[in-house]
């Protein structure tokens, strides 16, 4: 694939300040277009700036929009490596099959990502648990009222220094089961990375925010009856020793995290299990002290332990508000591949050349 690299001709200052999430962003961005009949062309690297589109633009009134999030890690040596990558590359696609998107050939989609990172690679910080966060995503741009399939695509890597997710050490979160709003039906957009989930989940998380609780943990939409994920976050349990996890019944976001806290637990032996969870067996176990450790887990945070579960104004407080022994082994097991200072035995890091 060609991609033409524009310089900006007035680099920013690098960040000295608070990172943050997601409010800094570096000099460059990536950009290609897509055509009906044509494919995708122009792959351009340019100076960040505002985009331009047409105020009849598919995405700004059908939602047409998916998106990935993945990090570039400054190791110790001071090289920089990226997590997982093909694995949001082939998710990418899969919600792009969903919503009717164009898919983008993996070996572009990785030149693309590689290319923009080794671009923007001095903007990969270096303190404690900092990262350069990555956004990929892709809408719908036709210039017409009319509804029908996409004909014009646009796709776009952005790239954002942020801070550490945990400055002031790992502290439990509070999570209110929500029982009323859904997010995602079986047959609907649950397994897709799309702008649309978040808007369906707003209402829920600003009731929950109200009452105090930082996020939502999702029932299923048809008997609101098993676990589906928290917020941003898959989710897992520990019960009587077994790691459970809700099964991919197509509602569930397929959490790159998940996958690899799964495979680092099967390696050391644990019993893990993707299955249906009621959320009637889990206030069981957490009325009979049988529910060990609950956490979430995804990019941004790597993993997050729950401390407080509010379930119909029912409290449960989770391993004495603390975070457990298996939680923190997967938050050292995973930061420290990610950030270079454990062996990677699985072959998940790429760098950059
Ligand atoms: C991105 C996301 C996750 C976590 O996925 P990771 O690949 O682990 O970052 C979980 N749930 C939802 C709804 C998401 O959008």
């Amino acid at each position: 694939m060609k991609i033409t690299i524009t310089k900006t001709a007035n680099p920013k200052a690098k960040p000295t300040s608070e990172l943050g999430f997601g409010k800094i962003f570096t000099d460059h961005m990536f950009i290609m277009d897509w055509t009906d009949g044509e494919g995708w062309h122009d792959a351009r690297i340019v100076p960040f700036e505002n985009l331009s589109i047409h105020p009849a633009s598919t995405v700004l009134h059908y939602g047409s929009e998916i998106f990935e999030g993945l990090k570039a890690y400054r190791r110790k040596d001071g090289k920089v490596q990226l997590f997982r990558p093909i694995e949001n590359i082939r998710r990418m696609n899969n919600s792009a099959e969903r919503l009717c998107l164009p898919e983008i050939p993996e070996e572009d989609a990785m030149e693309a990502l590689l290319t923009f990172v080794k671009c923007e690679e001095d903007w990969t910080p270096s303190a404690e648990g900092t990262s350069l966060y990555l956004r990929p995503f892709m809408f719908g741009n036709d210039e017409t009222l009319g509804v029908h399939s996409v004909k014009h695509a646009t796709f776009i890597i952005i790239a954002s220094p942020v801070g550490s997710y945990y400055k002031e050490g790992i502290n439990p979160v509070r999570i209110m089961i929500e029982s009323d709003d859904v997010r995602a039906v079986r047959g609907g957009t649950g397994y897709a990375k799309c702008g649309g989930n978040y808007a369906a989940s707003n209402r829920a998380g600003k009731k929950a925010e109200d009452k105090g609780y930082s996020q939502v943990l999702w029932l299923d939409g048809v008997e609101r009856k098993y676990i589906e994920e928290v917020g941003a976050m898959n989710v897992m349990f520990k019960i009587n020793g077994e790691v459970v996890t809700p099964a991919l019944t197509g509602s569930i976001l397929p959490g790159i995290t998940r996958k690899s806290c799964i495979e680092i637990l099967k390696k050391e032996g644990y019993k893990v299990s993707e299955r249906l969870l009621s959320v009637e067996e889990l206030s069981n176990a957490m009325a009979d002290g049988t529910l060990e450790e609950a956490w979430g887990c995804g990019t941004a945070a790597v993993v997050s332990p729950i401390g407080e579960l509010c379930y119909k104004d029912k409290v449960y407080i989770v391993n004495g508000g603390k975070i457990g022994e298996v939680t923190q082994h997967l938050y050292d097991t995973l930061t420290g591949i990610q950030w270079g200072k454990i062996e990677d035995t699985f072959g998940w890091t790429k760098n950059l050349d």
